[in-house]
């Protein structure tokens, strides 16, 4: 049988062997409570100031600025609740269209206790500009909300001019950079945001962990109630281990970040040069700056969920940017706030490349598409 192929990084990666072998001190030896005073909480604490050290560090940020979450969803959630509920004038939220769902979500549950959200809507090329976060922001604009890189499309938007407006009227900015961290170089000083959301399993960390950047200064409510930890803002005993997998992958990553792109670069290069070479006829979807090895592809005419199953019985994940029942097929909200014309999304697929995948993937996803597609 062929070798598996795993082309979905964008959904989430493999653990580093590192991060792995990090992982295990902290569950099977040195399992103590991180926040009790006695000896055998001393190095599970250490670990954890060192983790916190080391992820600060990787954004360009203090340590106590780091919050330990569940991952992307719950700092998603947090940044939006917390500023919207802390708001006690109801002022508004703007975010984009084309967020995550955890974004997106929360919004809603914000808007349902009548605080009021505004959604804009990017341009077809996939991005949010400054000039359409000028046409929504006003003085009654408490935060805005922008990811950093759509998950579908891979485009990075403007988040250091977009977060310069969102200032000059004094709102929050908040990004949501759960598919950039650890893959682009991410700096929150450069960039000038307040509020950034992380998730360990989208670059070779654990699942179920991840991290709100909150800049000193910044006042939103705590997200969990109870213990102190988190300097008394996100209680829960601290998950040590899932903690310093986290902080392991992430140095990883950025030690070897520019390899690591020019690796999935190449790789892009060559399977865009595979599908010319024979006479694939595709539209690439998401212009200008994109997250290196996010190719998000349109066959017109075709069905991308039916594509995404065959290539699964050939041994190869991808995901899709539509999804049919018996009656409809739901094309995503990404898609559809682009305004993707209906035959091109309906044969919408994302091959999302990682580290880890080699020329040999790259080959196999050309063939099962050429099958598939000619
Ligand atoms: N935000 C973005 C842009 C994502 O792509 C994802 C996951 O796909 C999330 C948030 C949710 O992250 P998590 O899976 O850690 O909850």
């Amino acid at each position: 049988m062929a070798k598996y192929v795993y082309a979905d990084n964008a959904a989430t990666t493999k653990l580093d062997a590192d991060a792995f072998k990090a992982m295990k001190l902290w569950l099977l030896e040195e399992y103590g409570n991180a926040s009790q005073p006695y000896s055998f909480s001393r190095k599970p604490k250490e670990a954890l100031k060192k983790a916190r050290e080391t992820i600060a560090e990787c954004i360009n940020a203090l340590p106590e600025e780091i919050y330990f979450t569940s991952g992307g969803t719950e700092s998603d959630n947090w940044a939006i609740k917390g500023v919207a509920f802390h708001n006690y004038d109801h002022k508004a939220t703007i975010t984009s269209a084309f967020e995550h769902h955890a974004i997106l979500h929360a919004c809603k549950a914000v808007e349902r206790f009548g605080y009021p959200v505004a959604y804009m809507c990017p341009d077809r090329k996939g991005v949010i500009t400054p000039e359409k976060l000028e046409s929504y922001i006003t003085d009654e604009t408490i935060l805005v909300s922008v990811m950093f890189a759509n998950n579908e499309l891979g485009t990075i938007q403007p988040i250091r001019s977009l977060c310069e407006i969102a200032h000059s009227r004094n709102a929050i900015f908040h990004t949501d950079a759960v598919q950039a961290v650890g893959h682009v170089d991410v700096d929150v000083k450069k960039l000038g945001v307040d509020m950034l959301s992380a998730s360990a399993h989208k670059f070779n960390g654990p699942k179920g962990i991840g991290f709100l950047y909150i800049r000193k200064g910044i006042d939103l409510l705590p997200y969990v109630d109870g213990g102190a930890q988190e300097f008394g803002m996100r209680a829960g005993t601290e998950n040590v281990a899932a903690i310093v997998g986290m902080a392991t992958a992430l140095r990883n990553n950025i030690k070897f970040l520019n390899s690591n792109q020019a690796h999935v670069i190449n790789l892009e290069k060559m399977l865009l040069q595979k599908l010319d070479a024979n006479g694939i006829s595709y539209v690439r979807n998401g212009e200008g700056q994109t997250l290196p090895g996010i190719i998000n592809l349109s066959f017109n005419g075709k069905d991308g969920e039916a594509i995404l199953h065959r290539m699964d019985l050939m041994g190869i994940s991808i995901s899709t940017g539509s999804a049919c029942d018996s009656k409809n097929t739901e094309i995503s909200h990404v898609l559809q706030a682009i305004h993707m014309p209906e035959s091109l999304a309906k044969g919408t697929i994302r091959i999302s490349l990682g580290k880890n995948n080699t020329e040999e993937d790259v080959d196999a996803i050309s063939i099962a598409i050429k099958r598939i597609i000619l």
